[in-house]
């Protein structure tokens, strides 16, 4: 269920459409790299511990947003009665291309960690969990199943070049993780 993109402040798309922000996330990030350079320029003891305190302190934020989005997605899914499809994050960095300023702000261990938390509280409230394969969900059509590159005009728009379907990419993307999830559900239950 999460789709990622970290630069535009998005942390994680539902099936619904619901695109949750990690508000302030960037701006944190921005901020923090501006003086870590300031910083590690000066070399000295209190730069240094200085450093490590504003680590923490952006960790925790992270963390913070985290918790918050994991809570909200499982709060929905037990509100409607459903399960949680997870996309598969392994790779995420290899995957989302970006242009330079903002691949600074890519942190894979902030989707591992948003990923693990809301596991964690999806099996605490009883909601089903899977993790699905996440290979070609931006470039799929949740209509049709029609699988081209070209149905990724950028990297917000979902455009089909086969039915003509369009959506937000990541809620696209979503669908299809979500059908995934259905899918695979069924399989393992069948048996
Ligand atoms: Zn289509």
């Amino acid at each position: 269920m999460p789709r990622s993109r970290w630069p535009t402040g998005r942390v994680a798309t539902t099936s619904d459409g619901v695109r949750r922000r990690g508000k302030g996330l960037n701006a944190v990030r921005h901020r923090h790299r501006r003086l870590r350079r300031r910083l590690q320029a000066k070399r000295t003891k209190s730069a240094e511990r200085l450093l490590k305190r504003r680590r923490r302190r952006e960790a925790r934020f992270a963390a913070n947003v985290n918790h918050i989005i994991a809570k909200s997605i499982v709060t929905e899914a037990e509100r409607t009665g459903r399960g949680i499809a997870l996309e598969d994050l392994q790779g995420i960095r290899e995957r989302v291309r970006l242009r330079k300023p903002q691949r600074v702000t890519l942190h894979a261990w902030s989707f591992h960690q948003l990923g693990a938390f809301i596991a964690y509280k999806a099996v605490r409230a009883g909601v089903a969990v899977m993790v699905v394969d996440a290979a070609y969900t931006s470039q799929r059509c949740s209509h049709c199943g029609h699988v081209d590159k070209r149905n990724r005009p950028d990297q917000a728009t979902f455009s089909c070049t086969s039915c003509g379907f369009a959506e937000h990419a990541d809620v696209n993307a979503a669908r299809n993780i979500a059908s995934r999830g259905e899918t695979g559900w069924a399989v393992s239950h069948a048996a």
